[in-house]
């Protein structure tokens, strides 16, 4: 309800209305003018109700807009509602799957594209100083005994002595982890590499591996690329593509699979390099909820509310690596991924190679896991691989004037765990309680479905036209099968974010109906204009649904 009320004020001699409001603020009751309503009672007491009758119509519009809810989903359902629709399958499911391996189908490959496009737009193109390279998958296996991982690269399987359930635990949680279902005991079942083992040739087969990260293409081929690329330190290269690892109990939908995507940079800079030249105002300012070694330590999870400004005060991370941090932080906001939170790795879990490692979390159903990571390497890999391979990996640094081996900052990226998290984050239902997933626009899997209002010649030949144009353009469908009604919650169902009805007034004034997903309200473009729109509203260059 609207609460107002008129006032007669005396201005030399003359009377004056006004209409009045009475707001608490901060405890206190203030009178706030809202209107002038005139200078006789009359004229003042019509104004008033066409004023307030304005304002109910407003509220009760609001009353109208769309509510979508949030809807907490297990990892189970999500992955029965990806099966459902065409996201993801298990892989060989005519012969009951095989664990740890998943298929994208139709919805979800496009999803995983534009995800893994956007990634490589924003740290590699939209970056002066990172190049891209793409590795081979099975690679010489001295790589794999100079960086460690035939030696280190290992979980160790265990069986719980009470509930029989068999998992695998980190190397460093022997003795100290109790059995996640039951809290019994685990029986240690020994050390497994996850590396998987593959033979290279025929006659004289040698035994090689599929890569387990996507980083040693990077260090093997530094030399290469510092020689090819005309890059100076300090740099970056990025590589995205599949890795492999024989997990002992895969488990969570595709969080823990054998056979996954990373993307990953290794930043080589000088050694002796404290100031990062890039770190701005907008990075050290950026809010992070922060759960730090310190508190792990006193066994909490308590999040602290910090700043990349202030981990960097408290000497918890060096320049450049704050840089690639607060990079990260930027790129899951810009997917509207704003609920993540870093976790600092206590001295003890420290992978063999890294002096300071932080884990990018997220929460999912089954709990706050590792979406993303950033350690500071060091000299740790470029060192292994000049002892193992005899070749000085030196390169000459300008500003010191000096060759030297550079020590590295690594951010890393599991691609199908920021799918999942986007999937969990999207999920959500409007008030008949029907699917809407809230996919951020730019990585809808389609952009735009294009519908002739009834299936009559007239509207199928526009709504052809308009199809095949923006085609071109976007991945959109063609669906003219039941009302309308129908047709919009099937593509709310899988994110589609716009979508295009043809009518008689297509026909008669040549433009048509753009439906927005999240707030289904309706506005009218030129036929010629809709591609344009739609790339617009994309690229939120435009909003034209406020
Ligand atoms: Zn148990």
């Amino acid at each position: 309800m609207f609460m107002a009320f008129m006032v007669k004020k005396k201005i030399s001699g003359k009377d004056y209305y006004y209409l009045n409001e009475n707001k608490r603020v901060e405890g206190k009751v203030k009178t706030k003018t809202l209107a002038y309503l005139g200078k006789t009672e009359k004229e003042a007491k019509k104004k008033m109700k066409e004023i307030i009758e304005e304002g109910n119509k407003k509220e009760e519009k609001k009353k109208e807009e769309v509510v979508l809810t949030k809807e907490k989903i297990t990892i189970d359902d999500l992955a029965n509602f990806c099966k459902a629709k065409g996201f993801v399958f298990r892989s060989s499911d005519i012969y009951g799957g095989f664990a740890g391996f998943w298929d994208f189908g139709p919805l979800g490959v496009e999803l995983f594209n534009n995800i893994k496009n956007e990634w490589w737009n924003y740290f590699v193109r939209s970056k002066e100083n990172v190049v891209g390279i793409e590795g081979s998958i099975i690679s010489n296996p001295r790589i794999w005994e100079a960086s460690g991982h035939l030696e280190n690269f290992s979980d160790i399987a265990v069986i719980c002595k009470k509930c029989k359930k068999s998992t695998k635990i980190d190397k460093s949680e022997l003795g100290k982890v109790k059995c996640e279902f039951c809290g019994g005991e685990y029986e240690s079942q020994g050390d497994f590499n996850l590396m998987f083992k593959t033979n290279v040739g025929a006659t004289i087969p040698l035994e090689s591996y599929l890569r387990g990260e996507t980083a040693q293409g990077m260090f093997t081929n530094f030399k290469l690329v510092h020689q090819t690329s005309r890059m100076q330190l300090p740099f970056g290269i990025a590589q995205m593509g599949r890795c492999f690892r024989n997990e002992i109990a895969p488990r969570d939908f595709l969080f823990r699979s054998r056979e996954f995507h990373i993307g990953e940079i290794e930043f080589f800079l000088n050694p002796d390099e404290k100031k990062c030249s890039l770190l701005t105002k907008e990075h050290l300012d950026i809010k992070v909820r922060l759960l730090d070694a310190e508190t792990q330590e006193k066994n909490s999870e308590e999040l602290k509310e910090t700043t990349i400004g202030k981990m960097l005060k408290e000497n918890r991370l060096e320049e450049w690596h704050a840089y690639w941090l607060a990079e990260q932080i930027l790129w899951f906001n810009s997917l509207n991924l704003r609920e993540i939170k870093i976790r600092e790795h206590k001295k003890d879990e420290l992978s063999h190679y890294s002096s300071a490692t932080f884990d990018i979390d997220y929460e999912y159903p089954f709990g706050s896991r590792e979406v993303a990571g950033n350690a500071n390497r060091g000299q740790f890999d470029l060192k292994q691989h000049e002892k193992a391979s005899r070749q000085n990996l030196e390169v000459f640094d300008e500003p010191s004037g000096s060759k030297v081996l550079p020590k590295v900052i690594e951010p890393t990226f599991g691609m199908e765990r920021i799918l999942l998290a986007l999937l969990v984050k999207a999920y959500s239902k409007n008030s008949k309680g029907e699917i809407v997933l809230q996919l951020p626009r730019k990585i809808a899997p389609v952009k735009a479905a294009i519908f002739p209002i009834v299936k009559k010649s007239e509207f199928e030949e526009i709504s052809k036209m308009v199809f095949k144009d923006l085609k071109k353009d976007f991945n959109v469908v063609y669906d003219s099968g039941g009302s309308i009604g129908r047709r919009y919650a099937r593509n709310d169902e899988i994110g589609t974010p716009f979508c295009i009805t043809i009518d008689g007034d297509s026909i008669k004034g040549k433009d048509a109906t753009i439906r927005d997903r999240d707030t289904t309200k309706q506005v009218r473009v030129k036929v010629q204009d809709l591609k344009e729109t739609i790339r617009k509203l994309i690229n939120e260059e435009i909003d034209l649904f406020k």
